[in-house]
């Protein structure tokens, strides 16, 4: 059976923060940027609920607008090469999907299954890795003995997770893992 690699969208495969920052931006001026977002809760001083996740929602409607970064192709082809299933997975509404899967085609991503919901977790019990930014989906996927890494952000670093500063130094570390597997074998 191929394991299976549970990969998050926004701050793993694109640049959702930056997106995000100027579109909060025009509802608060006030809203500092991206590398002061040192917890996952920053933005609750600076609008309500309803209002950030209208933000998020209207991003998401126009995935297929933005870009990738620039190792996310060959990252997602590497983990393809060592044999991974490829479930993309968001925290984001099922009306996104048309956007996010001509996002996926239109970067030429590879993947196997596309997961939209308010919660990924539930894919856990039969995943290898998981490759996120939140503190949260990484804690909960360490607590299960899953493989959990993603990029560095102000608001995952120093909790002892094991973050990368780029796609490619993350499948270095998982191609490691799978050689010394290998090894031990
Ligand atoms: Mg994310």
């Amino acid at each position: 059976m191929p394991k299976i690699a549970v990969i998050d969208i926004d701050n793993t495969l694109w640049d959702f923060a930056s997106v995000l920052y100027e579109e909060i931006l025009k509802v608060n001026p006030l809203m500092p940027t991206p590398d002061k977002w040192i917890c996952w809760d920053f933005w609750k001083e600076y609008l309500t609920i309803e209002k950030f996740y209208s933000i998020i929602n209207k991003i998401h409607f126009r995935q297929d607008c933005f870009g990738v970064f620039p190792d996310a192709q060959d990252f997602l082809k590497k983990l393809k090469a060592f044999n991974y299933h490829i479930v993309v997975a968001s925290h984001r509404q099922e009306e996104s999907k048309e956007a996010t899967l001509k996002w996926l085609l239109k970067h030429n991503l590879p993947f196997d299954e596309l997961h939209l919901s308010s919660d990924k977790t539930v894919l856990f019990p039969c995943c290898s890795i998981v490759v996120d930014d939140s503190p949260y989906i990484l804690e909960k996927a360490q607590k299960m003995n899953i493989t959990a890494t993603g990029l560095e952000f102000p608001w995952n670093k120093d909790n002892g997770f094991k973050l990368f500063k780029s796609l490619s130094e993350i499948i270095q570390f998982l191609s490691s893992l799978d050689y010394s597997k290998e090894k031990n074998k």
